[in-house]
Formats: C-alpha cells, structure tokens, sequence
C-alpha cells in the first residue's frame, strides 16, 4: 500500500479516477491500545465493523487478542490474520453448520444464545460438549443510543431469568451480554442496562461467570460529541461494582466503531454539479450506505487539484450541497446537506471521513462501481475520542485501580483533573 503524507499530497500528484480509501493505521493503533490499557476486563473486537485485514492486523499488532465474530468467514478472517486469538461466536441465531464448524474446526468455545431453540441447537452440535461458554443475550433499553439494535435480539425480561438458569446448567462458564445501541452518547444507559442483567440474574439463582457489555462506544462526528471515553468505563467499572455476581467474575467489552471508525476516509470526485447537487464516484451502495440510509452526518472537506496561492483556490465562501452516488438507481442520493466551498465543481476531490466503521464494510460492487484503491496516510483531521495520553507527570496522581472482580488488573490513568 502506498503511503502519501496527507490525501492533499495524494490529489496534487495525480489523477484519482476510482474512490480512494485512505487508511490511517495509528488511529486503530492508537483506539486499540486504549481500550487495551484502559478498560478493566477483556476487550472483543466486534469484526463486522470493520473486517479489512489490515484493520485486524493493526489490532493485533496493538494487543488485541480476542474476536467477536459472527459468521464463519469472519472466523476464517482471524483467524488467517491474527492466529493466537481467541473468538466468541456472539450472533443470537447461528445455522447449525456454523456452530458445528466454529467448535470443530475452529476451536471456538463461546456461544451466544437469546432463546431457548439456540441453546437446544449449541447443545446438539457440540455433541453436548462440556467445554463450552454459553452468553446469554438479554434485550436492554438502547434509548441512549443514535443507533438502535433493539429491533431484533435479546431476551426479553419475561424470559431471561428462565433462559439463564436453563443455560446455567449446561455451560461450562456462563456470561450475560447485551447491546445498549451504536454510537452510544450516554455513559449512564450501560449502568442501566447492568443493574437490568444483575436483576435478572438474581431473579434467576444462579452465578455467572462473565459480564459482557457489548459494543455501542461512540466516536466523534460533526454536531454528535460524545462524553469522553473514561466517562464510559467509570460508569461500567461503577455499575460492575453493584452486580450480583461472583467476586471473581469477569467484565467483557465488544467495541466496534469506537476502535475503527477514525481509521478510514474516502476520497470521491465530482464527476457533475447540478445547482447544489454533486454527482459522485462514492455512494450509498459504495461506502455511504448510512450518509444514505441513516442521514448520518459524516465529516468532509474539499480537496482542489491545483493552489493558486498560499490557501487552496477554493472560495471562502461555503454553500449546502447534497450528494448523488454513482449507480443508477434513485435511493442512491446522501441528503447531508454539507457544507463546501460554494465553487465546488467537476473534478474537485471531497474526502469524507469517520468512514472506518460500517462504511468500507458495507459497500458492494453493485453496477459495476466497485473499484477502489487504498492507501495509507499519516494526517489526522478530525476529532478523535483518543488523543494521545497524558504524560504521568503531569497526572494528578496515576492510580492503579483496586477492581477486586477484573481477573487482570490494570493500571487505568485518570485523566480528567
Ligand atoms: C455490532 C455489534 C457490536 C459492535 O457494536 P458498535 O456499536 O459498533 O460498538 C458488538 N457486539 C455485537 C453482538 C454486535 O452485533
């Protein structure tokens, strides 16, 4: 992969005729050594975020050892990229050659389950191995999330008492898990939706072993600033506190836009203006299916061929403009609108950012506009929820935590004053 200092360096030396993915390794590098150094238990990379190799390779690389994955090619993915890892199988409703596969081939021995038929169906396939970790998925509010995963898995709180004493009596170790909803802006919902599971658990009258808060950590995107990221953890360490559950239990994390979505932008060129409508070579069948589907409000900033002088030629003056991707069918439109120069035109560069999770991940080769090109690059433009660490001595006392209950402890830097 070709390394370029900044993507302006990259349009100013040549012709980008494809949409070029711009990678930057050290923000993965950098959101997976946090999570590493920060978070009091185990941290699971959730791969659907974002399965490029290089993705699982720069965690790797920054000490992830551990997968959520949820499909059998994902489980290949880790494991031809990062061979020494572990690998929990957490999606609710697996076929049965998957779970057959995973155990068999792949060594993996945690399965998630939110209804009695699934655990009927792990029991089956692992030929009633006695092995295996069973994580009960229970449903939680995700009102405090910009993105529900409500809709479709989760025991219900009627249920999940039931379903856990069931799974208690044929796990190896039992863990509860549930999902408060992507891009999670309040560090309270994972304290509810924790004192909701403690409560089912004691309702149940048995242990568990693993307490799995899921994903749902949010990154930074224009008029979405989300509490620092040790707001998170304190809530979670706080919560984990109160949980009836044994003293030496452990805590599980699955984050999956928070360690990626920092890592990846997309060069597009303008390929036709109309008035304020801008004609694409990226859409929402390339790498914006939620600028699309979900309006949701990524970053961008205009990069011009040639400078006429010490700024860009760009006018000062900034218009709205809303997006076309380059198929023909008529959902493929990003309504944004976005702010850019108000002389934006044909062959003008937009690189448009935070795309590194669910945006490189979701994006097809649908009427032939799936070429891409990547490279790497070294700027780092936008906000990040990971700025690089305070120096100890200018801490107000570096602490290392006193959590009876994470099998490994960690030092954890307080970092607000
Ligand atoms: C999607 C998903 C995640 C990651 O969610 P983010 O909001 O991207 O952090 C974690 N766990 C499970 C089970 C998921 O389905």
């Amino acid at each position: 992969m070709h390394t370029y200092h900044t993507p302006l360096d990259l349009v100013r030396s040549r012709h980008v005729e494809s949409p070029v993915v711009c990678v930057r390794p050290d923000r993965v590098a950098e959101a997976g050594r946090w999570f590493q150094d920060n978070f009091p238990g185990e941290v699971l990379y959730a791969v659907k975020a974002n399965p490029a190799p290089w993705i699982l390779q720069a965690l790797h690389k920054a000490g992830t050892r551990f997968f959520d994955v949820a499909s059998i090619p994902e489980i290949q993915l880790v494991a031809e990229h990062c061979p020494d890892s572990r690998m929990a199988f957490l999606h609710p409703v697996k076929s049965r050659e998957s779970i057959r596969r995973a155990y068999y081939e792949f060594g993996v021995r945690i399965f998630a389950l939110d209804c009695e038929a699934e655990l009927a169906k792990i029991l089956e396939e692992t030929n009633h191995a006695d092995d295996v970790t069973l994580v009960v998925r229970l449903a939680v509010s995700n009102d405090g999330a910009m993105f529900s995963l409500a809709g479709k898995f989760g025991a219900p709180a009627y249920e999940a008492a039931e379903l856990i004493r069931t799974a208690r009596a044929h796990a190896f170790e039992l863990g509860v898990s549930f999902h408060v909803g992507s891009q999670c802006m309040q560090p309270s919902a994972y304290r509810s939706a924790m004192l909701e599971a403690s409560r089912l658990i004691a309702q149940a009258g048995v242990t568990v072993d693993i307490v799995d808060v899921g994903g749902g950590f949010p990154s930074i995107y224009p008029g979405m600033q989300p509490p620092p990221m040790d707001d998170y953890v304190a809530a979670i360490e706080d919560a984990f506190e109160e949980m009836m559950v044994l003293e030496n239990a452990d805590l599980w994390c699955e984050p999956g836009r928070a360690l990626v979505a920092e890592a990846e932008s997309v060069l597009t060129r303008v390929e036709l203006r109309k008035g304020d409508a801008l004609y694409l070579n990226d859409g929402a069948y390339g790498r914006l299916f939620d600028a699309a589907h979900a309006k949701w409000p990524f970053p961008v900033r205009l990069h011009r061929r040639r400078s006429t002088g010490p700024r860009d030629e760009s006018s000062e003056q900034t218009a709205s403009f809303r997006f076309f991707g380059p198929t023909c069918d008529s959902l493929d439109a990003i309504p944004g609108p976005f702010e850019l120069p108000a002389d934006i035109r044909e062959g003008d560069v937009i690189e448009i950012g935070m795309l590194g999770a669910y945006g490189t991940a979701l994006a097809t080769d649908f009427n032939g506009f799936g070429t891409i090109e990547r490279v790497a690059v070294e700027d780092m433009p936008w906000p990040s929820m990971f700025e690089a660490q305070p120096d100890l001595a200018e801490d107000d006392g570096a602490t290392v935590i006193n959590f009876a209950r994470a099998r490994r402890r960690r030092p954890r830097l307080k970092r607000r004053a």
